[in-house]
């Protein structure tokens, strides 16, 4: 079918019903004309639904995703007992299929939740590269249908072991972008070693440079003004983008302030993970606890991109997830206290607009003369849709219908 009708479809904050005709894959008309439309045409009537383009999935592992209490579950919860468990996993487990298998079934599960675009990282500081010539394969097999960049992510530092030669072979294998974990250096001084070679092998290759930062409850953790001041140095404006930074959130208000205005004035892009980080962050120490994930609010109001993500899977560092970016947006919610008006609009442009801008994606969104990728919600609106999460009811790739979820319906019999 090379022409595709969608019809009585909402976009959020507009009352007025729309009709999109896509043809050979892209969007060439959107207006009110669906009574002139030709009856060979496939149509879709969208009525009580609205349109919004695909999720971005903009933080995740696919190399532990799924791994879940093998070879024991994590007994601790902990971050530390995790990179442990992972590494047995590593020696133990790990060949080529089984992560080939593994992101596959992640892949699909969140086509169904409405991702078609995804950044993973893969750990190259491992025993062997297996995770990496996967992914690779992965990102490959699944192109006609999925958008996949991938991170290499030294776990275990760039500055001891081998993660430079290792960071430099993945970038010869054709990653899309590299990181470093400066927070994970043994001294200050060589975390910041590690954030200047990041810098240096990206701006000479030409990656783009995600970095953990300051994914801690340590206040002295201060390796955000690192990054952002190198960002400045080497004009990498909109190339950079760092994940999670926590400690953010423990900073004395002066230097919180100075530090996030440094993050804005640099154009960096920020990454929070709220499932992961509600769990795995403010364990240690007195009460009252951290909320767990960094000072969003403060970064929003600031003008700076801010996108939400799932992170781990049913992996030895998270022992729950569904794929849905939704469930992360609801606990995204809860712990940022973003439950005010206009709130959910926003909250939902972290998951999909915002995460777009940091992946440097083109032709996003819905509108003419872009591919036709969108998705199509049994939901009157962001508030409704975040409260509730459900599926979409169609995910359309190029203009080809790659999942369809019936709506759940429930009779009651009282
Ligand atoms: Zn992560």
């Amino acid at each position: 079918m090379s022409e595709l009708l969608i019809c009585n479809a909402r976009f959020i904050g507009d009352e007025q019903l729309y009709d999109i005709r896509i043809r050979h894959g892209k969007i060439i008309e959107i207006g009110q004309f669906s009574r002139m439309c030709k009856e060979e045409v496939k149509i879709i009537d969208a009525t009580n639904q609205f349109l919004l383009p695909p999720f971005v999935e903009s933080h995740i592992h696919l190399d532990t995703a799924l791994t879940y209490g093998k070879p024991f579950v994590n007994h601790s919860g902990g971050l530390s007992e995790g990179i442990s468990i992972w590494g047995q996993y590593q020696r133990d487990y790990l060949n080529e299929e089984d992560v080939e298998l593994r992101a596959k079934s992640v892949i699909e599960s969140m086509i169904e939740y409405g991702v078609l675009y995804m950044r993973s990282m893969v750990d190259i500081t491992a025993y062997s590269q297996v995770g990496l010539h996967a992914l690779l394969k992965v990102k490959e097999e699944v192109k006609d249908y999925f958008d996949l960049q991938l991170i290499a992510f030294p776990q275990l530092g760039l500055i001891h072991g081998n993660g430079v030669e290792r960071l430099k072979e993945a970038i010869s294998l054709g990653v899309d972008g590299i990181s470093c974990v400066p927070h994970l250096e043994n001294t200050r001084e060589e975390g910041i070693k590690s954030i200047q070679m990041c810098f240096q092998i990206a701006k000479s290759e030409g990656k783009a440079l995600h970095i953990f930062c300051d994914e801690t409850d340590d206040a002295d953790s201060k390796f955000l003004e690192v990054v952002a001041s190198l960002a400045i140095e080497h004009r990498l404006s909109e190339q950079v983008t760092v994940s999670h930074i926590n400690a953010l959130a423990y900073y004395n208000e002066s230097y919180a302030q100075k530090v996030i205005s440094l993050v804005k004035r640099a154009h960096l892009h920020v990454v929070t993970a709220p499932l992961i980080s509600s769990v795995v962050q403010g364990r240690l120490g007195e009460w009252p606890k951290s909320r767990g994930i960094t000072r969003v609010k403060d970064l929003v109001e600031a003008g700076v991109n801010v996108a939400c993500a799932h992170d781990d899977f049913l992996s030895p560092f998270y022992p729950l997830g569904t794929g849905s970016p939704l469930q992360a947006g609801y606990m995204f919610i809860h712990l940022a206290h973003m439950t005010g008006k206009d709130d959910f609009d926003k909250v939902l442009k972290m998951l999909t607009t915002n995460a777009a801008r940091l992946l440097g994606l083109s032709n996003y969104g819905i509108d003419i003369g872009h591919p036709a990728n969108l998705l199509i919600f049994p939901a009157k609106d962001a508030h409704d849709l975040l409260r509730r999460q459900p599926k979409p009811s169609y995910v359309i790739h190029n203009g080809r219908i790659v999942a369809q979820t019936i709506p759940e319906q429930t009779t009651l019999t009282l």
